[in-house]
């Protein structure tokens, strides 16, 4: 007997009969003998629908009453599921995050998980019960309920396989595995059957968004081999773990793309020592994630910088840019992109660089700014041709 942890997203669960159909993966899983926590999103588009709800009475609402209101969509979820399966003869529990035992940081819709007390699980799975999770949630110290970011549910699931030492963690989704780019937006994609956590994790956090970056990095953190797989087609799916065998020839794993990119300059600032540490350390101050750093040669005593960082945080940037720190010149490009390409064979070969910029310049897309890694290579483009971009990318690297 295993024990097995499988997570279904919003899609796998959109409707009554994507319910039934979970419903009866589950029941056949534990019908072969094995404790089985589920783990679920929220139905199809309910996360988006409850945000725009929001938005009808607030464009500044408090993210502590955004979380009260986004867990809601995921307790749907599981009442409907422990129903089907109970409709089904499977006994079936369902839990809401913080009765499964997440205890939060309280960082409202963005919260980590600090600790994971499993009791309540367990004693379900004693009783021969299935055990149905509400994903995304947890609890913090103030007795709150909190999120854990979009697509936070597969790190609901890792958390789980991980404090229960499962023998298995499946994601079921709307796709049948990793591909080599998004299969619904990019041709001749291929299926991965393997892919390294480190690998997984670039993809990603590079915009891939059939796993949760942080999932992945949990994931590696406590070794749990993770299955991605279609909750429709039964087949076998793509296998994230932390070695996988060399295939010939894959030298690049994947194509990823972010829009959600935006591009802050600043102009004219002085050439001298301390200047990037008060830039970098002020907006550490206020929890900005800086990518892509970019500084030209100084000239007269001064040089421009460049930054990547989230369109969602470039206003905050800004401000403290010109209110804390006082430069005046600052400059914001909001119609940028980020497309990638990630990995590990491309450690030990040359040329691949050049490829993903031959791809671009055939398809005549200027490169705005570049970054690189061991296992990834990221151009800034205009968002408006990201799409173009990665799919001939895709085409010069796996055609
Ligand atoms: P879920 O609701 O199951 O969590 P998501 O929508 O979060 O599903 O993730 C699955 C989607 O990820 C797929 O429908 C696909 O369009 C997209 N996707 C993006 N990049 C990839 C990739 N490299 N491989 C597979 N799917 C990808
Ligand atoms: N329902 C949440 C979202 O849409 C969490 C998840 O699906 O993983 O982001
Ligand atoms: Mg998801």
């Amino acid at each position: 007997m295993a024990l097995i942890v499988q997570k279904f997203g919003g899609s796998s669960v959109k409707d009554r009969d994507r319910i039934f159909n979970v419903a009866r993966i589950v029941a056949n899983t534990h019908n072969a003998g094995n404790d089985v926590v589920v783990v679920v999103s929220a139905q199809g588009d309910t996360t988006d629908d409850l945000i725009a709800k929001a938005a009808e009475i607030t464009h500044n609402p408090s993210a502590r009453e955004m979380d009260m209101l986004l867990a809601a969509g995921e307790e749907i979820s599981i009442a409907l599921l422990a129903m089907a399966l109970n409709e089904l003869g499977c006994h079936a529990t369902s839990l809401t995050g913080w009765q499964a035992g997440f205890r939060t940081d309280r960082a409202y819709t963005k919260a980590r998980i600090t600790k994971l007390e499993t009791e309540r699980i367990s004693s379900e799975l004693e009783r021969n019960r299935v055990v149905v999770v509400a994903g995304f949630q947890g609890l913090n110290k103030l007795d709150d309920i909190t999120t854990l970011g979009r697509g936070g549910s597969d790190t609901s699931a890792v958390a789980i396989a991980a404090a229960l030492h499962a023998d298995r963690c499946q994601i079921f989704t709307d796709v049948e595995g990793v591909y080599t780019a998004d299969p619904r937006k990019v041709r001749n994609t291929r299926k991965l059957d393997e892919i390294t956590f480190d690998e997984m994790l670039e993809l990603a956090s590079l915009g891939a968004q059939v796993l949760n970056n942080r999932s992945v990095e949990l994931a590696k953190k406590y070794n749990v081999e993770l299955e991605v797989l279609s909750s429709l087609n039964p087949v076998p799916g793509t296998v994230v773990k932390e070695v996988v065998k060399d295939v010939e020839g894959m030298l690049i794993k994947g194509v990823a793309k972010d829009t959600d990119v935006a591009v802050i300059t600043i102009l004219n600032v002085p050439d001298e020592p301390g200047t990037s540490f008060k830039i970098f350390g002020l907006l550490a101050q206020k929890n900005i994630n800086v990518d892509i750093i970019l500084q030209s040669t100084g000239r007269d005593g001064k040089k421009d910088i460049s930054f990547t960082c989230a369109e969602s945080e470039a206003e905050t940037a800004l401000r403290v840019l010109r209110e804390s720190a006082k430069f005046d010149q600052v400059i914001c490009d909001e119609t940028c992109a980020k497309v990638s390409i990630v990995g590990a064979g491309m450690q030990s070969h040359s040329g691949v660089a050049s490829k993903m910029f031959e791809a671009l310049s055939n398809s005549n897309i200027n490169i705005k700014m570049i970054s690189t890694s061991e296992i990834k290579i990221s151009c800034i483009i205009d968002r408006e041709d990201a799409d173009k971009a990665v799919s001939a990318i895709h085409d010069m690297l796996f055609e």
